[in-house]
């Protein structure tokens, strides 16, 4: 299994903040690809975004980059925000891949089978305007958006150990 890890966001627009990591996605989900990288080198490659003051742009300079490479998977790693009430995990796939929400399902189920938190679901993306539409669209390879927990509820706090985190991605991407 080949698997792309990228990472959400970029060095100068780093995604939410979590005040519970004290992190941002950025900083936070570069630590996370490094952990899984070290304990998967021959399967794990790690691409950045370049910034771009344009969304369409950076994924598309980045799918560029990516589709070069034969891939299983990509993966977009990411936390969520919202209200402090709003908990769980979820993964987005584009609507008409079926290893997309095989994958997606599977995600959700690994971290809320570990961390007793509520299962979101998979969640298909079919519209242009749907947040990260053109990450799961424009890449060759199945592709998902990893929404492990909400940044904004206490729930981040079980995320703070790093490594079991990726220890977790590690035993999915194993299982697939
Ligand atoms: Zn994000």
């Amino acid at each position: 299994m080949k698997v792309a890890i990228c990472i959400g966001h970029n060095s100068k627009n780093k995604g939410a903040f979590s005040l519970y990591l004290n992190q941002s996605e950025f900083d936070y989900n570069t630590r996370i690809a490094k952990l899984v990288k070290d304990e998967m080198p021959d399967c794990i490659e790690v691409f950045n975004r370049f910034y771009e003051n344009s969304y369409s742009r950076e994924i598309e300079n980045l799918a560029k980059r990516v589709n070069l490479n034969e891939f299983d998977l990509v993966v977009e790693l990411h936390f969520n925000a919202a209200v402090p009430s709003a908990r769980g995990c979820e993964a987005l796939y584009y609507h008409n891949s079926i290893l997309g929400k095989k994958y997606a399902d599977s995600f959700c189920e690994a971290i809320t089978y570990e961390y007793f938190s509520e299962n979101r679901g998979s969640k298909p993306l079919s519209l242009e305007t749907d947040r990260g539409f053109l990450f799961v669209q424009k890449m060759k390879a199945p592709a998902i958006i990893l929404e492990p927990f909400f940044g904004s509820n206490s729930e981040a706090k079980n995320f703070i150990n790093a490594q079991r985190y990726a220890d977790t991605i590690v035993k999915w991407l194993k299982c697939l």
